[in-house]
């Protein structure tokens, strides 16, 4: 099990490699060792079939050539010596003597003269007339018997015949020479006679015969035997290289197969498991799951900040930073989770054994806070975030699909909604549609010019009533529903990055207004609201920096709004934020004061010049008495940190009484003015500034 997740870890399947290269040597090798034996067979037997034959031929050749011998004799030495009279009448005894003396002469000298019938020396010799009858023999009893013999008598039809002799009934003697005689019958016919005149009957000692035989065969084993030596190895030597050849290709072959499926099973940039992998790996482990009753966990990852890195370093960073991802995620899992790359900048991990949605969310902390570290790509630091949607079987699905969708599904909300890592769950994280249709929208409204704007909300000093400055209220007038209340898609957008682009167009949009007011000669200080999510974002200091020296827009003009539930979210972050911001010049609010819990510890840490009481306190305090004691409350912890205090929600006359008689120094609500378009407050600019000073709405 152990060596199966290591395996499937390094995405190799749970084969036993060196089991398989024993066995692919097994097969290889006994191939050429079946060869080796089945060649050596064929060829021996081709050896014993081409011995047989040969040696057939070559003792009927050695017979043929005796008997030939014997008739040449017969016919060169003999029959001259003899007369058609001697046959049919017998010899008289001087001229048999005469006759056998010639016949031996003749013989030998017909032997001298060749090799092979040296070897030929009759041992008997028999003349029979036309009739069988016995007319010479060198046994002389036998001179006037008759034969009958078959040999004799096809012989006597003129044919040559030959045989070994019957009586010669042991085939070797004690030395394991050949004692056989071959017996030839030669006929004899003179010049002149339609059928032979007689025969003659020779017989030879067939040891020499057999000893040229044997010679030969000798011979011929050797050369059999060399040859086909010879011609085995040379077969062999073909036939191992291409079964060489054979084994290279099939390994080409299998490489090749190996590559395929490694193509179709693994991202080409990374080389982690593809989409196909991760499903044939989730279904296995929902199956052993399901046998074992234990749970499997599917996580998409989504890196929030890649596509600025493609759009801005450009691809090629974008893959190498691609590239560290799956060892940054796989060094937080365990050997048998799968990390894999679903495209773009989409990765799963398939935890296929987990303990609960709980394990699932700490291996996906685990996740996040590997990804969150810096990235080092060729020298230049990135940093990337990453949303992650988590789906654990059986409660968020049994198959690979449902885990999948809804591991998607988590992402999606994750992302949007910039929560991090969360876990599926039907009823709780099915975003509203009204909310996907509005960020939707909303993303479409950033793109154009004119449906965003700002309304900018004047504030009055309670001193003197003097126009102090403005706080700028995004305003989205929608194609279709027209004005949208930021109520309803302000806080949409703080779920998503959508906020940040949302900030930025506002304090574009802000600061471009201000250029305009100081380039009319109205320094006019003007307050842009933060969300939180901006506070958390480290480049947002830049982005103010680059913003101000766009416009030309000194920092001691423009007002930040914080909330004070965002600051106290995650004080230390937003800190070093805040710092930054203020060491610009860039003045800081707290907005609606009162509703968050800021410890006095921490609202004297934070580098604000200001502090906007609630407007619901504000209301409440000509109302009740706990309203009143805290805006009173209120007003001296600002003073006392040596802060300026706004009141947000001024809607009557009475509220500025009380306002200014517990010291606070400016207020900013209906009762005054509501917020305008840039043009009106221009107008209100312009009056202003020609009315004497005090005679204002605050006044
Ligand atoms: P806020 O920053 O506290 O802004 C004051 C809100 O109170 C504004 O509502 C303003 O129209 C409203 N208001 C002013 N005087 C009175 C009054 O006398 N009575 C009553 N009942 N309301 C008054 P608005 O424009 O609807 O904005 C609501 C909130 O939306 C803002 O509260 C702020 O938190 C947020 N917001 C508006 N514009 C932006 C923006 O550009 N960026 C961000 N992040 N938030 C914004
Ligand atoms: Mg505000
Ligand atoms: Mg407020």
């Amino acid at each position: 099990m152990r060596r199966g997740r290591e395996a499937l870890k390094n995405g190799v399947w749970p084969a036993d490699r060196s089991g398989m290269a024993f066995v692919t040597r097994l097969t290889r090798s006994s191939l050429v060792v079946r060869f080796g034996v089945l060649g050596a067979v064929l060829t021996t037997g081709l050896g014993v079939v081409l011995y047989t034959v040969h040696s057939d031929a070559i003792g009927e050749r050695a017979r043929q050539q005796a008997e030939r011998a014997v008739v040449v004799t017969v016919r060169l030495g003999l029959q001259p010596q003899l007369t058609r009279e001697d046959l049919a009448n017998g010899f008289d005894p001087d001229r048999l003597t005469h006759v056998a003396a010639a016949v031996r002469s003749s013989a030998s000298g017909l032997r001298d003269g060749d090799a092979e019938l040296a070897a030929l020396d009759p041992v008997e010799l028999k003349i029979y007339d036309r009739d069988g009858e016995v007319v010479f023999a060198d046994e002389r009893d036998l001179i006037g018997t008759t034969s009958t013999s078959d040999d004799l008598r096809e012989a006597l039809e003129g044919r040559v015949v030959s045989e070994f002799s019957a009586d010669t009934t042991d085939a070797a003697d004690s030395h394991g020479a050949d004692r056989r005689l071959l017996e030839v019958y030669v006929p004899v016919q003179f010049e002149g006679s339609a059928t032979p005149d007689g025969v003659m009957e020779v017989y030879l000692p067939y040891a020499p015969v057999a000893t040229a035989i044997s010679e030969d065969l000798r011979t011929l084993t050797v050369t059999l035997l060399v040859s086909l030596a010879v011609f085995y190895a040379a077969l062999f030597r073909v036939i191992a290289a291409a079964s060489r050849r054979l084994r290279r290709q099939t390994e080409a072959l299998r490489d090749s197969a190996e590559r395929d499926r490694h193509q179709a099973t693994h991202d080409a940039l990374t080389g982690l498991p593809n989409r196909v992998l991760l499903r044939d790996r989730l279904t296995q482990a929902l199956a052993t799951a399901a046998r074992s009753r234990g749970e499997v966990a599917v996580l998409h990852i989504d890196l929030d900040r890649f596509k600025e890195v493609n759009d801005t370093l450009g691809h090629s960073w974008g893959d190498r930073l691609l590239l560290q991802v799956g060892p940054r995620v796989q060094s937080v899992l365990r050997a048998g989770d799968t990390v894999a790359r679903l495209g773009g900048d989409e990765f799963a991990v398939l935890l296929p054994v987990v303990d609960g949605v709980a394990e699932a969310q700490s291996v996906a902390e685990r996740i996040r806070d590997a990804l969150h570290r810096r990235f080092d790509v060729d020298g230049v630091a990135l940093d990337i975030e990453a949303s992650i949607g988590i789906a654990v079987s059986p409660g968020h699905g049994t198959s690979s699909e449902d885990l999948q969708r809804n591991a998607d599904i988590a992402m999606y909300v994750a992302k949007e909604f910039k929560a991090g890592a969360v876990v599926f769950a039907p009823a709780e994280h099915v975003v509203p549609s009204s909310q996907l249709t509005v960020l939707g929208d909303l993303r479409r409204a950033l793109e154009h010019d004119d449906e965003l704007t700002v309304h900018y909300q004047p504030k009055y000093a309670l001193a003197d009533g003097r126009l102090e400055g403005a706080e700028a209220l995004v305003r989205w007038q929608h194609p279709e529903h027209g004005a949208v209340p930021p109520a309803e898609f302000i806080p949409v957008a703080e779920g998503t990055g959508l906020i940040l682009a949302l900030t930025e167009r506002v304090l574009d949009l802000a600061l471009a207004q201000m250029r305009r007011w100081a380039d009319a000669g109205h320094r006019l200080p003007v307050a842009v609201n933060l969300s939180t999510r901006c506070l958390l974002d480290a480049s947002l200091p830049d982005l103010v920096t680059r913003l101000l020296a766009r416009h030309g827009v000194p920092a001691g003009l423009l007002r930040l709004e914080v909330t004070e539930s965002a600051v106290m979210a995650d004080v230390a972050r937003c800190l070093t934020v805040l710092q930054r911001l203020h060491a610009l010049g860039v003045h800081l609010s707290i907005d609606d004061f009162g509703t968050g819990y800021s410890s006095m510890a921490h609202l004297r840490r934070l580098p604000v010049d200001e502090l906007k009481i609630d407007q619901s306190f504000v209301q409440g305090m000509t109302v009740t008495e706990q309203d009143a004691v805290l805006v009173r409350t209120a007003i001296d912890l600002a003073h006392n940190l040596g802060l300026t205090v706004v009141a947000e929600g001024v809607e009557g006359p009475e509220h500025v009484a009380v306002l200014r008689e517990l010291g606070c120094d400016v207020a900013q609500g209906y009762h005054l003015a509501r917020p305008m378009p840039a043009d009106a407050l221009t107008g209100l600019l312009h009056r202003t500034a020609a009315e004497p000073a005090g005679a204002t709405r605050a006044g």
